[in-house]
């Protein structure tokens, strides 16, 4: 079968950087309304090539909305949204081939097995003959679904049932990866098998844009979350700084092998550092810096004085936590919001 007839308008003057520079998502000033409700509110981010970034927003926060628009399947109201810098408005055909898109559901394909379904999607790309029978075969690899290729689509489990539908969206190896709510409703073990999907596509340096609702889900993959509230975002930073905040201060639960008795007076005769409690192993100290190198020397510092340390943890805010207090202090600041 041939392309998909998308016309795209005539091509945009090439990058000066020939494109290798250019941001795999920009999305600037973007808004959508729907009769009644505004969805997007002006929103603006940019994700650099190769970086995983977690969309994080309660439900009909907008992100559903901003994901679709990116995929080509919706436009927006005002502002605008480039792939590769390509304008999803404009050349939504250039933007297809660079993307792959994972919808929060996908269609039932009852009468299909799990080879036909990836059949159908590859012979619509494109895909010829023996190409087409390697692709697919790659594709059946990563995702584990191999010794499915028989199974009905309807007869999958979730987990396997997100595998063929992040699958489908690798068939054309698009260089950036949309994916909306791909762990809702898994068991755990399809979580992590997820996850070490992500994480190898990561690897091979895809941009991976991906929502949830779960922060913890999303904090140790990502390189940064995009927090989105009512249509706004409301903060874009590193999972390491949110959960570190605004602290100037690093809380660290020490556990000892045995005898916690020195922990104390270590403390007050160590600078930096602060005894908070006792704990049933050790004790939680509070050290006047957040800078790594100074939390190092104070962990050396321990040892070389023969506390038998086994275990150093700083204890960091939950991203759940950090989502809140920032809800909080934009309401304090006096901008409305709904949870
Ligand atoms: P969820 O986590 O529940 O999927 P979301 O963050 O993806 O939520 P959206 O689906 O983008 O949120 O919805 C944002 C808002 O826009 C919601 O109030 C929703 O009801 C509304 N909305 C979305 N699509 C439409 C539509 N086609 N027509 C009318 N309103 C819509």
């Amino acid at each position: 079968m041939n392309e998909p007839a998308i016309l795209d308008a005539p091509p945009e003057p090439a990058p000066a950087d020939g494109g290798g520079e250019t941001p795999a998502i920009e999305v600037r000033n973007l808004s959508r309304w729907f009769p009644g409700v505004q969805a997007v509110r002006d929103v603006s981010f940019t994700v650099p090539r190769g970086q995983v970034v977690g969309f994080v927003g309660a439900n009909g926060a907008g992100k559903t909305t901003t994901m679709r628009i990116l995929a080509t399947l919706d436009h927006p109201t005002t502002g605008e949204a480039r792939i590769c810098g390509h304008n999803v408005v404009t050349h939504p055909a250039e933007v297809r081939r660079r993307i792959g898109w994972m919808p929060d559901h996908y269609g039932t394909y009852s009468h299909m097995t799990v080879l036909e379904y990836l059949d159908f999607f590859a012979r619509a790309l494109g895909f010829k003959g023996d190409e087409r029978i390697e692709r697919i075969a790659e594709v059946m690899e990563f995702t584990d679904l191999t010794g499915l290729a028989d199974r009905l689509v309807n007869a999958l489990s979730k987990g396997m049932g997100q595998r063929l539908c992040l699958g489908r969206s690798l068939l054309h190896d698009p260089e950036v990866l949309v994916l909306d709510e791909p762990a809702a409703g898994l068991d755990p073990k399809a979580r992590v098998e997820l996850k070490h999907l992500i994480r190898i596509l990561a690897q091979e340096g895809k941009t991976v844009f991906i929502s949830s609702h779960i922060l913890s889900e999303l904090g140790e993959m990502c390189d940064s979350l995009l927090f989105i509230n009512q249509g706004r975002i409301i903060h874009h930073g590193s999972a390491e700084s949110l959960r570190r905040g605004s602290a100037a201060t690093s809380l660290v639960e020490v556990r000892l092998a045995h005898s916690n008795e020195r922990l104390p007076e270590w403390a007050s005769l160590s600078p930096h550092v602060t005894f908070r409690e006792t704990t049933k192993e050790g004790g939680r100290i509070e050290i006047d810096s957040v800078d790594p190198e100074i939390l190092a020397t104070v962990l050396r510092r321990m040892v070389s004085d023969g506390l038998p340390v086994v275990d150093f943890h700083l204890q960091e805010r939950k991203l759940e936590d950090a989502f809140i207090e920032i809800l909080g202090e934009l309401e304090a600041a006096g901008t409305p919001i709904v949870s």
